[in-house]
């Protein structure tokens, strides 16, 4: 998770995205509205009946134990409630209890709604994520994008739900216990209301100073946090380097720094929150002291102190002390309420950003059925080049004016140096990308008019570096074909003359790989890819070829199961070592994007061009002059 201040084309989308909560809620909330809906009830009755005890306990004076007034409860037919003292009392204890059970019960109820409502949209935003990410194109992965995208998956989802949670939950809980205290007290005494709620606008005017004064210092301290990251993981992915030039004071050095810049934020982020609180309770004891002054010299002077009139009973000014104490809660709960909106703002913006980036390798609306596939290849005059709307600038061509065919059954093979445009004119056969300018042709027909994973499910793969997921040896050979059963992975390991090695390992084809098991080397690696590939049986096969060098012996292992598994299969290779091509049907010599020669081995070599020098270099007929001659400077 790297936080730049640069602009990442991730960016563009993010900005399209208008109104992102209202979004959130028609696509994610709506079909869990009746769980947000009973929330938030809960929710009310839960704080409305906080308030009740208080109220209750006021009355009780009044009409019970001073006995001053006539037992009556605000919005209560009089004729409901008992007439005796005792009756009387015992009903008030009743009430009282019956309030905070029902405090408990609404409390709990909201809990679990809320949450059912909070996490089932962001598992939903989880998933969906995930379900576009698969979606997009290689370029957008190219761009290096997948830090950001775990951030969307993670912190992003983790900042609607708390939103969704304690946001929502907490603004209600504002809106009753303000609005419903405001109400109360007014109802009871309007004059000395306006003495105990003066402070409220005074807490407002605090908070919003607060807020003020804190964004800077929390926006500074979230980039101190990317900071962090961005140096750990950096720090950890080079630690072979690190330790080879004995630099690991330097590293050290660097996350010190790193980690100092985020403690010092942190820190002036604290000092002015270690303010915030007590100021705020502060304020509202300057509201009970004000309450209590004013209320007092009332109640033991017998008349309204200064320009106040009317009376004030001994239970109301119960009631009014003991309101001022339950208004700093919810109202200290407004900074995290607009700090926890913001922060689900700009993650559904980021979500939406990513939601609505539109992916150019699609399904067309009426797809030609190509099965069963033949493997005829043809590429037509093809020129690419990697700029896409996501990469903007950059159009140089990576491969121009690109003509071959191949004939099912046969191979063709692609050699010259490094950058040439070789691995893309093989991603481009799998439609990975899509041409700008001609045309791929699979048994004739445009693999732009074909359904995509039926391209893709008709062409094996086998790369420089084979990926094997967390999982079992079986599991990374059945990768593609799911439903193949244990002794076709074995006959399909035996074919890629895997077997032996993998019988060797503890637990077999059950030996845990991948991140968090046993390590294979790149030539075990790459045997698996084959029985992977010998497994699915596709009728076309793209092979690119390793560069790095494992021994002669398993070379030749290597070597023996891939010409078996090309022997029927229509084969586009890329070559290092030109030895393993000599028998293909037609060799491509592709420098800076364009074929600049083709034929056989033998054509080629009679030729005395290009290949010709190639194959002399490698055979140790070297001859330098003429090989710097020939060759491009690579
Ligand atoms: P080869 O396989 O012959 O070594 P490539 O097809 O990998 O060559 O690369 C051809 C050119 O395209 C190179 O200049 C390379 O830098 C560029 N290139 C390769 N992959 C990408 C990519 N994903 N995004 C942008 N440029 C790329």
């Amino acid at each position: 998770m790297s936080t730049t201040d640069e602009e990442t084309p991730f960016d563009a989308y993010r900005e399209r995205v208008d109104r992102p909560l209202a979004r959130l809620f028609q696509t994610y909330g709506r079909d869990r509205m009746g769980w947000f809906a009973i929330g938030m009830v809960a929710n009310f009755l839960a704080r409305a009946g906080a308030l009740l005890p208080p109220l209750l306990l006021g009355i009780a004076i009044d009409s019970i134990f001073v006995g001053e007034q006539a037992f009556s409860i605000p919005l209560v037919p009089d004729a409901w409630l008992p007439t005796e003292t005792v009756a009387q009392f015992w009903f008030v204890i009743a009430v009282v209890a019956g309030a905070f059970l029902a405090t408990a019960v609404f409390t709990w109820i909201y809990g679990v709604t809320a949450n059912l409502f909070a996490h089932g949209v962001m598992h939903t935003v989880r998933v969906d994520c995930f379900q576009k990410m698969q979606a997009l194109d290689m370029a957008f992965f190219d761009d290096k994008q997948t830090g950001e995208v775990m951030a969307v998956l993670n912190n992003d989802t983790q900042n609607l739900e708390r939103f969704l949670d304690d946001a929502l939950m907490n603004s209600m809980r504002l809106l009753v216990m303000t609005g419903g205290i405001a109400a109360i007290l007014f109802y009871l005494n309007r004059q000395l209301a306006f003495v105990t709620l003066v402070a409220v606008p005074a807490m407002g005017l605090f908070t919003l100073w607060f807020m003020r004064a804190a964004e800077p210092r929390y926006v500074s301290q979230r980039s101190a946090v990317g900071n962090l990251n961005t140096r750990l993981e950096n720090s950890i992915a080079g630690i072979d380097l690190t330790k080879a030039t004995a630099s690991e004071r330097f590293e050290i050095g660097r996350v010190r720094d790193a980690s100092k810049r985020l403690f010092d934020d942190t820190m002036a982020v604290l000092k002015l929150s270690y303010f915030y609180r007590p100021g705020m309770e502060l304020l509202a004891g300057l509201s009970f002291v004000s309450t209590f002054l004013v209320g007092g010299l009332w109640l033991t002077t017998g008349t309204a102190p200064g320009p106040l009139t009317g009376d004030l009973s001994v239970g109301d000014f119960v009631v009014f002390l003991f309101m001022t104490q339950r208004i700093v809660d919810p109202l200290a709960e407004v900074s995290n309420i607009v700090d926890q909106y913001e922060n689900a703002k700009a993650s559904s913006e980021r979500v939406f950003g990513l939601m609505d980036i539109s992916a150019g390798i699609t399904d067309p609306d009426d797809p030609v059925d190509i099965d069963p596939v033949e493997g005829h290849i043809r590429f037509d005059d093809v020129s690419f080049s990697y700029s896409s709307e996501l990469t903007d600038g950059d159009d140089e061509l990576v491969l121009d004016d690109f003509s071959f065919e191949a004939e099912p059954g046969e191979m063709v093979a692609l050699v010259g140096p490094t950058g040439a445009g070789k691995s893309t004119a093989l991603k481009l056969a799998m439609r990975l990308y899509d041409v700008d300018g001609g045309g791929v042709r699979v048994d004739g027909t445009d693999v732009r008019d074909v359904r995509v994973s039926d391209l893709r499910s008709a062409i094996g793969y086998v790369g420089q570096d084979t990926f094997l997921f967390d999982g079992t040896i079986a599991d990374n050979i059945r990768y593609g074909s799911f439903d193949e059963r244990d002794d076709a992975v074995r006959e399909a390991a035996h074919a890629a003359q895997a077997h032996e090695f993998i019988t060797e390992l503890p637990d077999g084809y059950e030996t845990r790989v991948g991140e968090r098991g046993v390590k294979l080397s790149g030539g075990q690696r790459q045997r698996i890819a084959i029985a992977r590939v010998v497994l699915a049986d596709p009728p076309i096969l793209i092979l690119d070829e390793a560069t790095s060098a494992v021994d002669t012996e398993t070379e030749l292992a290597i070597q023996e199961s891939i010409e078996e598994l090309a022997a029927d299969r229509t084969t586009l290779a890329i070559a290092h070592r030109l030895s393993t091509i000599t028998e293909a049907d037609e060799i491509l010599v592709v420098e800076d994007g364009e074929i600049v020669e083709r034929g056989d081995h033998d054509h080629l070599l009679a030729r005395d061009g290009r290949y010709a020098a190639l194959w002399s270099v490698q055979a140790g007929v070297v001859d330098f002059e003429r090989r710097a001659e020939v060759l491009p400077e690579d």
